[in-house]
Order: structure tokens, then C-alpha cells, then sequence
């Protein structure tokens, strides 16, 4: 057996003592438990865990067990996930008696993975896994390619409703915060239609649509996404500026910024946006004096993400302080990185989590920051930051500031699932370039200093795990 499936095996019971997988996985790899890539290790077992009843019915249905009365059943569980439920179609291993004897049932484990499909009505395995609690499946009419008019005359069959509660099988909801996205319900196939498949639909979150809808950049504007993988804050930000080379979009992860260059061209956006593969915080704000406007929506916990697959990796009580510490961190220098680029007049912060730390005291640390005021960056308010949106900030966090209400209300927050999709929180910084650089003249704003973000990059390599799980679009 492989290391990979060796080492993977003990993953796949659950051990609450020890955390979720996440932190099982890489303290393994740590502490030289394990000798393979703690990544591919994780990707494997949290991917077998959220297919295993089917992977589990497959192998009984073909007598997998029976007839190999040597294979255990945690081994079975990886070979088979890998043989059907992965992108490759393949065990990876050399040739040993135990691929062999998985490999002699190829065609009847194939014929019941068929038979289960068919049995739910979707095309490929991964349609399989419902978005369990998903109450609202959004998705946006990506107008750089067809118009929302297009999209709602190929969705004739469904039956327009005016509220997001009047949703149900058979209708189509238009948001009214965020321009061409609509809410369906999460029954409806909408990944298997024509419209998605040529990138004229994307199929995104409502929370996180925010970023780009509050940026709102113009025609004249020039635009980076700091974090973008997988692409659907760039691709929608291209959407509102289909200028060519207007979006700059920067992404650390190799891997990621693959996908990422894959939903650019799928959404057509190839042009508009210029990929840059490496770490934001290493650019130079000089480079960039075109720049108007950044969205940053870096690293965090998740903790706005539900799901079946989800919430078995992130148990409760698995935010620790000591973690949220470290992300909060790095978020601080990431966004103050976003806040030193010489001619931005506009910088939108968002996560998926749900934790003040993350959320509204990254935006007291900032205030609060020396540099950061004297480059004139305020938080907007809220007449500029969706202003129907009914959540905002946490009040009680900005009780040291002479205006709490007032900062509180320039910021968004969604709830999980009450409102209608995934935990957010967004918040625009904004300056008047002009006048605000005349008023600090011995301030330049380029010198800005971002502490050295690198301590958080072992923290980080484990969250790009989970960012992976996040993506709602192309695949
Ligand atoms: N904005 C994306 C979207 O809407 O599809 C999701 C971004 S995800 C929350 C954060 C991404 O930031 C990850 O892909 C991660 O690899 C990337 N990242 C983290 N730190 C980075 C850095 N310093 N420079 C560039 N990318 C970074």
C-alpha cells in the first residue's frame, strides 16, 4: 500500500480530542508522523468522508468485501473514492496484490457509482452531495458574456417570486441588493444546464457578492483582487469593469491560481483581468500607481461556511484563540498592504467567518493604526456600503470609539443560513486621494510599512485546505 493511503487510513475515524481533521492532518505532519504531503493526505480523507455512504453502498452492492476478504474496509473506502470520486479516475499506486484486487471489480464498482447516479438524477458524482441546509442557491447572470434578460428567458420554466421566502422548486427569485443574482432553490439542477456550462451563469454565494457590488468600480477605474482564487470576486469585479487589463488579480497558491486562470477564461474574462501568481503583500505599491480600488478577501476561518462536508471538519469549538489570533494577524497586514497603494480611493475587506477577531477588530486595529490614519483612510458609511443590507457590524466591538454606531453601520455581516446563505462580513475603507495626501504631505503613502506577514504561513497552508471546500463555482 501506498504512503498516502497508509498514512491516510487512521484520518478516517473521527478523534473530537484531537481536533478536526484539518488540525489531525498537519499536527501529524508536524510532529513527522506522517511523511507524505499533509495536503494530499487531507484532500484524500476529507473527500472519501464526505462521499463515504456512497462509496460505502457501492462497495456492497458490487460484494467488493465479500469476495476480497483481505481488503479492510478504511482501505477499501480510499481506493475505491479514488478509483470513482476523484478528477483522475485513479488508485495512486504502483502495481501491488491490493490495486489488483480492487481493479478486478473496476467494472462492477463502475456500474453501481452509474446506477446511483441515475437513481439521483444528476450526471456526475459530484452533484451527489447536496448542498445539505443550503436554503437559497444563488447564482449571478455573468453579463460579460448573455444579460440577465437571456438568462431569465432560457429559465422561462421557472416561476419569478418576489421574495426570497416565497422560494420553492419551481421558482426563480431577483435579489434585490446585488444586480443580476438570483435565488433558486437548491433542488433545481442549475450546474447541469447549458447556461452554466458556457460560464453564463456563475454561481455564487449573495454574501459573497458583497465586495465587488460595494467596490462598484467604474469605467475609468482600475481595480486588484488581492486573494482571488478561485475567482469569483475577480470575475464579478470584471463584470462591473469590462475594460481589457483593468483587474490586477494576485494569488499566492500555484494550484489555486490554475483554477483561478480556469474560471477567468470560462467566465470570458481573460482579458479584463491580468493574473499575477505570488504573495500580494510582496508587491510593490509603486508598481501600481494606476490603481484605484482593491477588494481583499484573504485567509480566514471559514466559520461562515456550513454544510454537511463542513461542519464534520470544523467542530465546534474548533476556532480556537490561539488560531484566530494568527489569522487576525495576518489579515491586519494584508489589508494594510491593500490601504498603502498610492492612488486607492477605495478598499474593501471581506471574510467568510463569523468571529469579531477577524471581522470588526481587524478594522479597529487599522483605525487605529497610525499609518493607516495618516493616509486618510476612514471606514465609509453606511449610505455607501449597501445600505438596505439590514445586518451590520457588531456595535459593542467599537465601543472605544466616539462614533460606534456610525462604524458599526458601514459594516455587513450575514448570518449562516438566516440570511439566506453563508456567514460574511465586508467593510469598505475609503479616502479622498486628493485632498488627504495634500493634508499629510510629510506622510507618503507608499512608505507605509506591513509587518512581515510570514509567520502566519504555516497557519495558512492548512486554511488554503479549506478555502479549496469554499469554492461554489466552476469545477
Ligand atoms: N476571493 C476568492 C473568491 O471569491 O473566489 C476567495 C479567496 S480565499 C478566501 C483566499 C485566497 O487568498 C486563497 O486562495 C489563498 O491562497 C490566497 N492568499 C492568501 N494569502 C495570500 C497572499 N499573501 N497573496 C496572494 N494570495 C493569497
Amino acid at each position: 500500500m501506498s504512503n498516502l493511503y497508509k498514512e491516510a487510513e487512521r484520518f478516517l475515524t473521527p478523534n473530537q480530542k484531537e481536533g478536526s481533521l484539518q488540525t489531525r492532518v498537519f499536527n501529524a505532519a508536524r510532529n513527522k508522523q506522517i511523511k507524505t504531503d499533509p495536503k494530499h493526505v487531507y484532500a484524500l480523507v476529507s473527500s472519501t468522508l464526505k462521499y463515504k455512504p456512497f462509496i460505502l453502498d457501492i462497495i456492497k452492492k458490487a460484494k467488493l468485501l465479500k469476495e476480497e476478504k483481505q481488503i479492510r474496509e478504511t482501505q477499501a473506502l480510499l481506493l475505491v473514492h479514488d478509483l470513482l470520486f476523484s478528477r483522475s479516475g485513479r488508485i495512486q499506486m504502483g502495481k501491488t496484490p491490493l490495486k489488483d484486487s480492487v481493479l478486478k471489480h473496476k467494472t462492477r464498482l463502475s456500474a453501481e457509482l452509474t446506477k446511483l447516479k441515475l437513481k439521483h438524477k444528476v450526471r456526475s458524482f459530484d452533484e451527489l452531495i447536496e448542498e445539505d441546509d443550503t436554503p437559497v442557491r444563488w447564482f449571478r447572470a455573468n453579463t460579460i458574456k448573455t444579460t440577465k434578460e437571456k438568462v431569465l428567458s432560457e429559465l422561462e420554466h421557472l416561476e419569478e417570486v418576489d421574495s426570497i421566502k416565497k422560494i420553492q422548486p419551481g421558482t426563480i427569485y431577483h435579489d434585490e441588493f446585488i444586480p443580476n443574482l438570483f435565488g433558486i432553490h437548491p433542488k433545481e439542477k442549475i450546474t447541469t444546464t447549458k447556461l452554466y456550462e458556457k460560464g453564463h451563469i456563475i454561481i455564487q454565494d449573495r454574501a459573497s457578492c458583497f465586495p465587488a457590488h460595494i467596490l462598484n468600480p467604474g469605467p475609468d477605474d482600475y481595480v486588484i483582487d488581492s486573494c482571488a482564487a478561485p475567482g469569483n470576486k475577480t470575475t464579478h469585479l470584471a463584470s462591473y469593469i469590462q475594460r481589457d487589463g483593468s483587474i490586477n488579480a494576485f494569488e499566492r497558491d500555484v494550484r489555486r491560481s490554475k483554477i483561478l486562470d480556469k474560471m477567468v477564461t470560462t467566465a470570458g474574462a481573460s482579458k479584463i483581468v491580468k493574473i499575477n501568481t505570488g504573495d500580494f503583500t510582496q508587491s510593490k505599491p509603486s508598481d501600481f500607481e494606476d490603481v484605484t480600488g482593491l477588494v481583499v478577501d484573504p485567509s480566514c476561518s471559514g466559520s461562515g461556511i456550513f454544510g454537511r462536508a463542513h461542519e464534520e471538519e470544523n467542530p465546534e469549538g474548533s476556532y480556537s484563540d490561539e488560531r484566530l489570533q494568527k489569522l487576525s494577524s495576518f489579515q491586519f497586514s494584508i489589508v494594510k498592504h491593500a490601504l498603502s497603494f498610492p492612488n486607492a480611493k477605495k478598499v474593501v475587506y471581506s471574510t467568510c467567518s463569523i468571529h469579531a477577531q477577524e471581522n470588526e477588530r481587524v478594522v479597529i486595529d487599522l483605525l487605529n493604526d497610525s499609518q493607516v490614519k495618516n493616509a486618510g483612510w476612514k471606514v465609509a458609511n453606511r449610505s455607501r456600503v449597501i445600505p438596505m443590507w439590514p445586518r451590520r457590524g457588531l456595535v459593542e466591538e467599537f465601543q472605544s470609539f466616539p462614533n460606534p454606531e456610525q462604524l458599526a453601520g458601514g459594516c455587513i455581516r450575514s448570518i449562516p443560513k438566516v440570511d439566506g446563505g453563508i456567514g460574511f462580513f465586508a467593510v469598505l475603507f475609503e479616502r479622498d486621494v486628493g485632498s488627504e495626501l495634500e493634508k499629510a504631505k510629510d506622510v507618503k503613502v507608499e512608505d507605509i510599512e506591513v509587518e512581515d506577514a510570514e509567520e502566519e504561513g504555516e497557519q495558512d497552508q492548512e486554511d488554503q485546505e479549506s478555502e479549496y471546500e469554499e469554492w461554489n463555482g466552476f469545477d
